[in-house]
């Protein structure tokens, strides 16, 4: 089904503290901290009520072949792109047919087209190999294909399966980890464990989203509108 991004509701909000609580400016406690992030999860929840994947897609398969796609790539870049690619090879038994120039061809301005294209090719035959053309909803069979890790396992297991079986910590989940100080280690899979941590499991696919709605809107990498920010007074970062 495809899905039309929803208006940033209400994302102009804006919460005028003149510098982040006290709480947040000394050593938090575990039980504080847990305290925040569950406020900072009710307001992002109630900021972007309508946050979902941005990607296009109808099906696991067609999840899985943006998601691949994405990687170092806009959202939108890919949505433009893949109408055509689901034309030309619907199914991973048209795409393990496909030529690989092709393939190049129809992806070349979504970046490290070389790359992407061996990962495609090899995913879908993967699939035929395996399991029988259909997407496996398991992490383990997710990530035993070509050009699959666990930040797009956990894409399509959240988005087209509706398995909470971790948090997509992309670009964005990152930066706003860290300046959220929702975790204060480096690299995605320590980034991931914090927030497994912190959030509860039924919402590990949806934060993932709140974050990456938040990161593109208001807490933007060179310039966060911190002043606009619904969660300025409990963010140790902000800069009002
Ligand atoms: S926009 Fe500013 S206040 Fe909001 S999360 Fe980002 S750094 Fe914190």
């Amino acid at each position: 089904m495809k899905r039309k991004p929803a208006a940033a509701s209400g994302a102009r909000s804006s919460r005028k503290s003149a510098r982040p609580a006290k709480a947040v400016r000394r050593r938090e406690s575990r039980a504080d901290l847990e305290r925040r992030s569950a406020e900072i999860l009710k307001r992002l929840k109630t900021e972007y009520p309508n946050a979902h994947c941005e990607l296009d897609y109808r099906t696991p398969y067609e999840l899985l072949v943006a998601t691949i796609l994405s990687a170092q790539c806009t959202d939108a870049r890919v949505n433009l792109v893949t109408p055509e690619f689901f034309r030309r090879w619907p199914t991973p038994r048209a795409l393990a047919q496909a030529h690989e120039m092709e393939v190049q061809d129809v992806i070349r301005s979504t970046g490290f087209f070389r790359n992407k294209t061996r990962s495609l090719l090899g995913m879908a035959a993967g699939l035929m190999e395996r399991h029988e053309g259909d997407v496996p909803a398991d992490m383990t069979e997710l990530r035993a294909l070509p050009g699959v890790g666990r930040k797009t396992a956990n894409v399509v297991l959240g988005n087209a399966f509706g398995i909470n079986d971790g948090v997509t910590v992309d670009t964005h989940v990152q930066r706003l980890s860290a300046r959220l100080r929702l975790s204060t280690r480096l690299g995605p899979d320590k980034v991931e464990q914090d927030l497994m941590a912190l959030i509860p499991r039924e919402d590990w696919t949806l934060i993932s989203h709140l974050l990456i709605w938040h990161g593109r809107r208001i807490c933007i990498a060179r310039k966060p509108k911190c002043p606009e920010c619904v969660v300025n007074d409990i963010c140790p970062s902000a800069r009002l």
